[in-house]
């Protein structure tokens, strides 16, 4: 039966020791990972804030802007015709002369429809015929007499609103008020263009530059936007968005973040001949994606590193502790145990007695006139002597049994499972080894003799009263005159040899 010494223990600690420094080192990974992670993300934000989303708003503004701003121009151009204005003034009496003139410019322009009215008639011209005569009391007409209102300021008016051939489609109407050479209000010409041909360059730029383009009138209304737009049509009615509607609708341009399932970057930008908000939103960047998956790659090598450091941190506090483990409980000179450890493990293995009731003997020997050899030879031959016993009685031992030096020149030896009458037998078996053998000093060699007092346990005594009792018996067998092996029992065999030194 063998007793592990701490063993438990030290496995206790030692598991510890390394969970608490791989999760100091994780600890210290995350942190540093998590960090690094929240510096790119924000450094990100910040350049798309600053830098990307402005830039691609400014492409999309300066080329959005010559597609839309084409209709005013040519409404602009139509209004200030002289053929226009002379027409009118010669009271309209050749409508052909009016429908060949819109014909001429849908042609030229390719606009989609272009119209004029005469405010004097309040008939409808449109490049196939008199389309109707506007009324004050139709609604749909409504629109016609608002613009005539307009002040000088505003010259013309942008309405979206039904295509007056096709009824399903929606155009953008510029309307645009004529007047004659004195100033004097004469009509409205305009242009409409398909809001899908609008809408089809709103999805040429998202895909282009993968942002959500939208415009929004002065009011917050959506008035223009892709097929994939998702938000309400008003931004105050957007949840997240409305917190910021006021500050976006009073500015001319900006740049604002908002949350929506992560953020959301918006950069809005005031077309003024349209009274309209260009609103382009960035909601993630390719690049956060790698962002994530670089955190991802940090944190398993970091779970790698922190393993392996686990891995080389077990195995280095193992070699310490055995180390020490060794340095605590042997015996620096002669390498069996000493005697602090021989007094545990005896501890241990009387406790485990309760289920084990072997007979257990002890002999305690001592080198005869050992004083001799450190005289004649010096200490360091006594020392090699020493460790030459200690190796005969290691040699000697079973895997069972445990050796060690009790002090000086004196070594106790555990025979476990072991009658008095073995021990007897065994001890002179190692008497006799230690006889023959020879230590060689230069060119002596030295004979040595041990004195051996020999007991068997008695249940329930400690281990001084165990050890007392064989210490008599080696006393005895000194007494004899040493080299002998004398046992505490009296009745038992006694084994008496001749000194030699
Ligand atoms: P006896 O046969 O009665 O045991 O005689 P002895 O000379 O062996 O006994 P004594 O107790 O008089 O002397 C023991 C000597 O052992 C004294 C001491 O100097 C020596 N000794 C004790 N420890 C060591 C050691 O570690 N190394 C060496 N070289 N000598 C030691
Ligand atoms: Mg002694
Ligand atoms: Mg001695």
């Amino acid at each position: 039966m063998r007793v592990d010494l701490m063993t438990s223990a030290v496995w206790l600690n030692k598991t510890r020791a390394a969970m608490l420094f791989t999760v100091m080192l994780l600890t210290a990974f995350l942190i540093i990972s998590w960090t690094s992670f929240k510096v790119a993300q924000q450094s990100l934000e910040a350049e798309i804030k600053e830098n990307t989303l402005p830039l691609t708003s400014d492409n999309v503004y300066s080329e959005i802007q010559q597609d839309l701003l084409r209709p005013i121009f040519i409404s602009s151009l139509m209004a200030h015709d002289t053929f226009v204005r002379d027409w009118v003034l010669e009271n309209e009496s050749d409508p052909q002369a009016m429908i060949r003139y819109l014909r001429e410019i849908d042609n030229r322009f390719d606009t989609i429809f272009s119209f004029f009215i005469s405010d004097k008639t309040k008939r409808y011209y449109d490049p196939q015929r008199i389309l109707k005569t506007m009324s004050e009391s139709v609604q749909e007409d409504q629109w016609y007499f608002q613009a005539r209102e307009l002040s000088d300021e505003h010259p013309y008016l942008i309405d979206v609103g039904h295509d007056p051939e096709k009824r399903d489609r929606l155009d953008i109407f510029i309307n645009h008020k004529v007047k004659d050479y004195n100033g004097n209000f004469i009509g409205i010409a305009g242009v409409g263009i398909s809001v899908e041909k609008v809408k089809h360059l709103i999805e040429k730029y998202q895909e282009r530059y993968r942002r959500t383009i939208y415009f929004t009138d002065k009011s917050g209304q959506v008035v223009l936007h892709g097929d994939d737009f998702r938000h309400a049509l008003n931004i105050h009615q957007q949840p997240e968005l409305s917190p910021l509607a006021t500050a976006i609708l009073t500015n001319p341009g900006g740049s604002y973040q908002y949350d929506d399932d992560g953020p959301v970057f918006l950069n809005t930008r005031l077309i003024p001949e349209f009274d309209w908000y260009l609103m382009i939103e960035q909601r993630s960047h390719p690049s956060e994606h790698r962002l994530w998956i670089t955190l991802m790659k940090n944190l398993g090598v970091s779970l790698a590193a922190s393993l392996l450091f686990l891995f080389l941190l077990w195995l280095t506090i193992g070699g310490y502790q055995r180390r020490l483990e060794r340095m605590a409980t042997t015996d620096k000179l002669t390498g069996v145990m000493n005697r602090q450890a021989f007094d545990y493990f005896f501890k241990r293995l009387r406790a485990m007695r309760f289920t084990h009731r072997n007979p257990m003997s002890i002999l305690i020997l001592d080198i005869d006139h050992f004083k001799r050899v450190n005289d004649a030879y010096g200490h360091g031959v006594g020392d090699l002597v020493l460790q030459n016993i200690a190796q005969l009685l290691l040699q000697a031992i079973r895997s069972s049994d445990q050796a060690c030096r009790w002090g000086g020149e004196e070594f106790v030896v555990l025979l476990d499972d072991c009658t008095l009458e073995n021990a007897l037998q065994r001890a002179d078996i190692l008497r006799r080894a230690v006889e023959i053998a020879e230590v060689s000093y230069q060119k002596e060699k030295i004979h040595i003799t041990i004195s051996v007092g020999v007991t068997q346990y008695r249940e329930n005594e400690n281990l001084d009263t165990f050890i007392n009792r064989a210490d008599i018996a080696l006393y005895r067998a000194k007494q004899l005159g040493r080299n002998r092996v004398e046992s505490a029992d009296n009745n038992a065999e006694r084994h008496r040899r001749t000194p030699t030194l």
